[in-house]
């Protein structure tokens, strides 16, 4: 998170906008919160440039929720919904989506653990709809192109959300947990298209129906009033950084500098097909065991925590979420460079 944010956060946790209440005790139903939301969505809608046919919701559950939200709102039992299956969260989607209907797996790159994208799939035409990653966390591997296709396209951008200059309205659905690029955990951005709802037979639980929430203006129930205020300051910081274009440069500055450290040092590996590279998550390999020694040994001597591969894959991994400033990995590319 920036900086920024976590004092202007820190500040509003003792004295919201010198009201002389906390941020954490403010009823969610007055014009104080209400201009909260108002402006995170209306930022959002601006950041990403969204048309009017699209909403914005502040949702609870995390990006988990939305895995068996997604169809339960709009795949019939009767029906497929294509999915991409390009590493372990695409991969529990697919799992929670088969509670409801029919999945068609169109491609899978689980065949070399899930370390590049496939490419020249086809998208059957009466899909429900299509969903897929846009960034593997865990895996390093991001997807920037849209595919082709005239069913409604579903994306997870949890952890690549704002990164990366992209037609969002291109998209039916978009999630994405916020505790990567947009704020905190406790709280999901989620932008719907609103003509793909109210197509399913099934009865849905007011909590679980997207209509209800829009309806609501994602004040169906308590929100996480405190989440999206961080979610909010995230936005606001990154329009003064000067939004999306802005980010996107650094975003590739980062990764291009951290890539080419770790194709230059012997001994350092990528993982990721060349082509499919996150700039989100850097995952690598260290083949040599006194060299893995003294690459951690200087991590911790220099306070860089965090550089350890997701528990499920191993080897390392370095996230460059939107926030990280470019000198951290200035300085990582050193410490790599003088083992
Ligand atoms: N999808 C992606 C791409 C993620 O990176 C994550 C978490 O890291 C999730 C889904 C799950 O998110 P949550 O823990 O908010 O449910």
């Amino acid at each position: 998170m920036p900086k920024a944010v976590f004092n202007e956060a820190a500040e509003a946790i003792i004295n919201f906008r010198n009201t002389g209440l906390s941020i954490l005790e403010i009823g969610h139903r007055t014009p104080l919160f209400e201009s909260v939301l108002n402006e995170a969505v209306q930022l959002a809608k601006e950041l990403m440039h969204l048309d009017n046919d699209h909403e914005v919701l502040f949702l609870h559950g995390g990006a988990t929720t939305q895995f068996f939200q997604v169809p339960m709102n709009l795949l019939n039992e009767n029906q497929t919904a294509a999915y991409l299956d390009c590493g372990v969260w695409g991969s529990k989607a697919i799992k929670e989506a088969r509670i409801f209907g029919n999945v068609n797996v169109v491609a899978s790159s689980k065949d070399k653990n899930y370390t590049y994208i496939p490419r020249g799939f086809k998208i059957p035409e009466d899909a429900a709809y299509f969903h897929y990653t846009t960034n593997n966390t865990i895996e390093g591997t991001e997807m920037f192109h849209i595919p082709e296709t005239n069913v409604p396209l579903i994306a997870d951008m949890s952890s690549d959300i704002l990164s990366y200059v992209t037609d969002f309205n291109r998209f039916a659905l978009i999630y994405a947990g916020a505790q990567k690029n947009i704020g905190a955990a406790g709280v999901n951005m989620v932008i719907i298209r609103k003509d793909i709802l109210g197509k399913v037979n099934r009865k849905l639980p007011g909590m679980m129906d997207y209509r209800q929430h829009i309806e609501a203006g994602s004040m169906l129930n308590t929100p996480p009033v405190f989440a999206i205020y961080v979610c909010l300051l995230t936005l606001r910081w990154l329009k003064n950084l000067g939004g999306v274009g802005a980010i996107e440069k650094l975003n590739i500055a980062k990764s291009e500098l951290l890539y080419k450290t770790l194709e230059e040092k012997a001994g350092f590996e990528p993982t990721v097909a060349k082509e499919d590279r996150s700039r989100m998550n850097v995952v690598f390999l260290i083949n040599d065991a006194v060299l893995e020694k003294r690459f951690l040994d200087a991590c911790k001597e220099q306070g860089m925590i965090g550089v350890k591969g997701h528990r499920s894959v191993g080897g390392y991994r370095v996230s460059l979420y939107n926030a990280l400033p470019i000198e951290s990995v200035q300085a990582l590319s050193t410490l790599i460079h003088q083992l």
